[in-house]
């Protein structure tokens, strides 16, 4: 493919329906739209309800009215990850076609009891069930991460990335025991089934892209390019969240935080907040997006 920029750009922006929109959802969701509009490329949505005991009733619902009303309006139909249950099926099993997939039947009290060292994506699970031949139906299966697993990327923002999979992460859960497939999975088969060239996303996720990257390789899937934007965070440095106090976003006034959203975002929109009607605020970001102005990162110290 040429590097002319003939490649079609597709992005997409993909909320978990576990509440409604607030500022920091607002961030990711402005940032990646205007990196795939300023390329005048496509914008898809995905509601990632694949973890079903999260989503609330008529979240989903009440996320797209509020995109709708911040003038954020995406391409084709929306993908709901709860009717994907096929594709993760169809991918789990090339996984253990390739002998990576293995059943584990440690519970949660009896790892916690083993003190294990935590890694960027949580507790390292060093690899107990994968010589035990488990049934695969009632127990979680795990994805085998022992080949030396050294995955580098280049980030957008963040530049060259590197992380050894293998010793920091583990063997990772695809499916849990209650039949959940992982957030893991279902993005990356998904980001390919919607032909995602592009990932715009908050830096919480920064680390993840690693095992995501790990995921496609194996399963022969195209690999993205990646900007993980600068995250919002709540008094007391932890990121903006529901959990940490996040306001839902106020459809009363989409203008004025939309102005705030590309001020953090360092784009510099002109005027007051609220000065300009969203339209035309939108229009102004698309022209003028900069992602060479986004603050610098700074990562949580702990989830
Ligand atoms: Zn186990």
């Amino acid at each position: 493919m040429s590097s002319g920029g003939t490649s079609a750009y597709i992005g997409r922006f993909a909320p978990t329906p576990s509440g409604p929109l607030h500022f920091g959802s607002l961030v990711t969701a402005v940032g990646s739209y205007l990196d795939a509009r300023a390329r005048q490329g496509q914008w898809l949505l995905r509601i990632e309800d694949v973890d079903r005991p999260r989503v609330v009733p008529g979240a989903a619902d009440d996320i797209l009215r509020t995109l709708e009303c911040f003038g954020l309006h995406w391409d084709g139909p929306v993908l709901f990850q709860s009717q994907r249950q096929e594709a993760y099926e169809e991918a789990l099993h090339r996984l253990r076609e390739q002998g990576r997939l293995y059943a584990c039947g440690c519970s949660r009290r009896q790892l916690n009891a083993l003190d294990l060292r935590r890694g960027p994506l949580g507790l390292i699970y060093p690899g107990l069930c994968r010589d035990r031949a488990l049934g695969f139906s009632g127990h979680s299966l795990r994805l085998r991460i022992d080949t030396p697993a050294r995955i580098r990327f280049e980030d957008r923002h963040c530049g060259p990335r590197e992380l050894d999979l293998a010793g920091e992460v583990g063997d990772v859960v695809l499916k849990r025991v209650d039949g959940i497939y992982a957030y893991h999975l279902a993005v990356v088969v998904d980001d390919a089934f919607q032909g995602v060239s592009d990932i715009v996303r908050g830096a919480d996720l920064l680390d993840v892209s690693f095992l995501h990257r790990h995921l496609a390789s194996l399963l022969r899937l195209p690999l993205p390019r990646y900007l993980h934007l600068p995250l919002v965070y709540a008094p007391g440095g932890r990121k903006l969240s529901k959990q940490t106090g996040a306001q839902p976003l106020d459809r009363a006034r989409p203008a004025a935080q939309l102005w705030q959203a590309l001020e953090f975002l360092g784009q510099q929109p002109p005027g007051k907040e609220g000065g300009m009607a969203v339209q035309e605020l939108l229009e102004w970001a698309i022209d003028h997006w900069q992602p060479q102005r986004l603050p610098a990162v700074q990562l949580p110290v702990s989830a």
